[in-house]
């Protein structure tokens, strides 16, 4: 089977990070995996080749193929841009149009950085969760919103968090589909002690346990208690499914335990495409980093493993994916670091990182 793939390198580091992405990539072609990879613009560098931060081609190749990965974009000199045509605007309208409502964001510790954490070593160790957040409704979407002036003077800010059984629904599906690829359970975080749309999301999450995956293990936690938890003992979760307020502090808790931006992959899937895949973009959580462009500091690793993620949530090519994270985990092991985890040691450069990732793979392949 031949998996299709759209590269989206964007501005800053994206293209010097997603150039060792495109080795591993060819890497596993040489081994017998088939992939069918198309590159194009988005953000700055779409503007400056079309005048917008994203091509109604460049869509419509991102709606057919299996799945996008995308680098970062922005950068200081589109900073004046009209709002309009911002590069961050590319990256809003493949979220949009794809539809893409379930963000995932794992965080797993690699043991050779665990020393790196917050967190007492023993907390931390072989941690490995996914927080599900809900990425397309909830209180930075619903109506009414905005800033109102009042009779007296005052002003009243209002922001309304709304969600329907359809968008509870479908992410805790996503949820329930992750744990059956890992370890079978799921704790669902809302706050329905004060919230009514937390009492429906318990709720709707129950129902789509009951009556869809009875056998996956489901509990639900306040969402402040969860957080508490997080950063007592992470290692209780597994799959964490929640909305998009909660999902956003707490899956930037969840992502610190485990150290640099350069390391944090993520994902973001939408309904199933009519061959049975979720519709998908894959990227690294960290930006275009301007401050380091260019110098061949950016560590690649991040943008890796969110190609790690693709080859295991898209591709189904789950064995892959194990295979490039025990080389990630290798190359950790032995010592080698970019400057952002070198902790003040020795570092390499971008590429060179890139060429210890392909030496351990050789190994075991
Ligand atoms: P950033 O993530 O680009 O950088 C924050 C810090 O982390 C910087 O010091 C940077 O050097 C470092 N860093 C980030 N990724 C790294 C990597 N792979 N290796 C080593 N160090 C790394 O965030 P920022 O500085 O706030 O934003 C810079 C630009 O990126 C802005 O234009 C912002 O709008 C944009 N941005 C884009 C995305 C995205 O494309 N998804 C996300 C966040 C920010």
């Amino acid at each position: 089977m031949t998996h299709s793939l759209l590269i989206l390198p964007g501005d800053g580091i994206g293209p010097e990070v997603m150039a060792e992405v495109r080795r591993v990539i060819d890497w596993f072609g040489a081994q017998g995996l088939s992939f069918e990879v198309s590159e194009d613009l988005v953000g700055g560098a779409a503007y400056d080749a079309h005048g917008k931060p994203l091509s109604d081609a460049t869509m419509e190749k991102a709606q057919a193929v299996d799945a996008v990965l995308l680098g970062a974009v922005g950068g200081p000199q589109y900073d004046d841009l009209d709002f309009s045509v911002k590069p961050e605007r590319g990256l809003l309208r493949l979220r949009k149009e794809m539809d893409l409502f379930a963000n995932l964001r794992p965080a797993v510790c690699f043991d050779a950085l665990a020393a790196d954490s917050s967190l007492k070593h023993d907390v931390i160790a072989g941690l490995d969760i996914m927080i599900v957040r809900e990425l397309t409704s909830g209180v930075y979407f619903g109506e009414p919103r905005g800033i109102t002036e009042m009779n007296d003077g005052s002003r009243v800010g209002v922001n309304t968090q709304r969600y329907t059984t359809d968008e509870i629904r479908r992410v805790a599906r996503s949820a329930f589909e992750l744990a059956k690829k890992r370890g079978n359970k799921v704790c669902s975080m809302e706050k329905a002690n004060v919230m009514e749309s937390g009492i429906l999301w318990r709720e709707e999450v129950q129902w789509v346990h009951d009556n869809e995956y009875p056998e996956v293990e489901l509990s639900h936690m306040y969402a402040d208690a969860g957080a508490m938890q997080l950063v007592r003992w992470p290692k209780q979760f597994d799959v964490i499914v929640t909305d998009n307020l909660f999902g956003d502090l707490l899956s930037d808790v969840a992502a610190m335990l485990t150290g640099s931006l350069g390391m944090l992959p993520s994902a973001s899937l939408g309904a199933p495409m009519a061959n049975g895949k979720p519709k998908a973009m894959y990227e690294p959580v960290h930006g275009s980093a301007p401050d380091i462009a260019g110098q061949g500091l950016a560590n690649p690793l991040a943008c890796i493993l969110s190609f790690a993620m693709a080859l295991r949530y898209s591709f189904n090519e789950g064995a892959a994916a194990d295979q490039l994270e025990a080389a990630i985990q290798r190359v950790l092991a032995a010592g080698i670091r970019t400057k952002d985890i070198a902790q003040g040691g020795a570092f390499v450069s971008t590429s060179e990182m890139g060429d210890a990732i392909l030496a351990e793979l050789g190994k075991g392949a």
